[in-house]
């Protein structure tokens, strides 16, 4: 894929034959981009480059980071559009499979965020064999679309980690069609995969699971 020029306006887009044109990378794309890099990089949530963010550019493509980047200082060549059906990219992060098939799965989301926090890489240990992580009572879970009360219980799906992420979003998606209830889950011993309409709302129910998460282990701490 050649690099995307960021100078040239949305309206510059190079026509394949029999295919969707390669919509550019639009600046405020890149910037919502770089912001989510910078808030998660600020809480300590994407250590060592790790992590990954993307958006939605239009109904087959999004914009991704590329592998191996500091998210806390992402400019405009660390980022690429990938087209939803593939092929990616190479300098792609390992994890381009499990975003593309979220966005092919749902056309209501536009972006997905994923980190390495502690609490997320803790509790999915943890109950890796129970298929989930359980969040109940809080009244944070109204942070998440479609809650109202905190007497609602929240069963975050947790998937074992794999280094085929191809097969991996196969197992995950799999699973995620029938019940996406919960914006978010967890790959076990790893991290955190959220999503949302817009960034915003992917930001924020990044920061509600994080949150709930961080309070169901500290719970659980004070249980032993
Ligand atoms: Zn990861």
């Amino acid at each position: 894929m050649q690099p995307v020029s960021l100078t040239r306006g949305s309206s510059d887009v190079t026509s394949q034959p029999g295919t969707m044109a390669m919509p550019a990378a639009d600046p405020q794309a890149v910037e919502a981009i770089a912001a989510i890099g910078r808030f998660a990089s600020a809480r300590g949530w994407v250590a060592a480059t790790s992590g990954n963010f993307s958006c939605r550019l239009d109904a087959g493509h999004a914009l991704l980071t590329r592998s191996g980047i500091d998210k806390g200082a992402i400019g405009a060549g660390d980022v690429a559009v990938v087209p939803l059906a593939g092929p990616i990219p190479a300098g792609m992060s390992a994890e381009t499979p499990l975003h593309l098939a979220r966005y092919r799965a749902s056309a209501a989301i536009g972006a997905i965020v994923h980190v390495h926090t502690v609490a997320a890489t803790v509790l999915s240990r943890a109950d890796l064999k129970l298929g989930y992580v359980r969040l109940r009572g809080f009244e944070m879970q109204k942070a998440l679309s479609g809650i109202t009360t905190h007497e609602s219980v929240v069963d975050v799906p947790v998937f074992a980690n794999s280094q085929d992420t191809t097969a991996l979003a196969a197992t995950v998606e799999s699973r995620l069609a029938g019940d996406d209830a919960v914006p978010g889950y967890l790959l076990a011993g790893h991290g955190l995969y959220a999503w949302g309409a817009t960034m915003g709302d992917a930001r924020r129910h990044l920061e509600g699971l994080e949150f709930l998460l961080t309070c169901t282990l500290e719970e659980r701490k004070l249980q032993r």
